[in-house]
């Protein structure tokens, strides 16, 4: 029998957030190759084998090369796999890196899309990243480099922003306002959920002690949040 490789995005958050895709899948694969950005409740979801290949900064690393070889030889022993990463594979997952290696393999591979952090962890708050006359646009990247330029959008979610808020200040002010409103906004879904509310000018210090995941966004939509910010959330 030939084996297959799921590559599957567990979405930002909790169970809730998955597809029912990939639920099928992770009731169907007989290993789960998973990251540590895998809510605890959706990994209790997984029948098969549970391998923990953790890396970026998320509990312990594991070199891509092995983890693109396992998905491989065990592919290649019949295995039907879950590669399961948090939010959407295809966003900062590398996602894409681990397609191009089974295709170059020959092992047949789906991509299963989740809910990306960078949207949802927004929308499951009440925030919107566009709004008519405020935010016609807006742009993901990564925050993890600072020494880059930022993109040119409305409404800027920065991924894995917390250790260069400083540097991310100063490229920020080469776009914003310093009183442009931002938010940051901590393990949505998760235990812990924080959300810090401030402008530009409150960098870095706002980001003091906040727990990781987290994400940056900026831009006037964020002044909607005192507004919108769902208040039953505890928040
Ligand atoms: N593939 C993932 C992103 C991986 S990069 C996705 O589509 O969501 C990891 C970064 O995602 C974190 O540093 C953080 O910026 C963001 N992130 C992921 N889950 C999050 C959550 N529950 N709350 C806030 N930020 C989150």
């Amino acid at each position: 029998m030939r084996g297959k490789v799921y590559l599957v995005g567990a979405g930002f958050g909790g169970p809730e957030h998955l597809t029912l895709k990939a639920l099928r899948v992770l009731e169907e694969a007989e290993v789960v190759l998973h990251d540590r950005l895998v809510h605890p409740e959706v990994l209790a979801l997984a029948k098969g084998e549970l391998v923990p290949v953790g890396k970026e900064g998320y509990g312990e690393k594991t070199p891509q090369e092995a983890i693109t070889e396992r998905l491989i030889a065990l592919a290649r022993a019949g295995r039907t796999v879950a590669r399961l990463k948090g939010g959407d594979p295809m966003v900062f997952g590398r996602g894409g890196e681990e397609a191009l290696a089974l295709r170059r393999a020959g092992i047949p591979f789906e991509v299963v899309p989740g809910a990306t952090s960078a949207v949802g962890a927004l929308s499951a708050l009440g925030l919107p990243l566009t709004h008519r006359g405020l935010a016609r646009s807006f742009a993901v990247a990564t925050g993890h480099d600072p020494s880059l330029p930022l993109p040119q959008a409305d409404t800027l979610v920065l991924l894995m922003p917390l250790h260069a808020l400083e540097g991310l200040k100063e490229r920020l002010l080469e776009r914003f306002s310093p009183k442009t409103p931002l938010a940051l906004l901590a393990r949505v879904g998760w235990p812990g959920e924080a959300v810090r509310l401030g402008r530009v000018e409150d960098l870095p210090g706002l980001g003091a002690g906040l727990p990781s995941p987290a994400l940056l966004v900026v831009g006037e939509v964020v002044g909607l949040y005192g507004e919108l910010l769902q208040k039953d959330r505890g928040l």
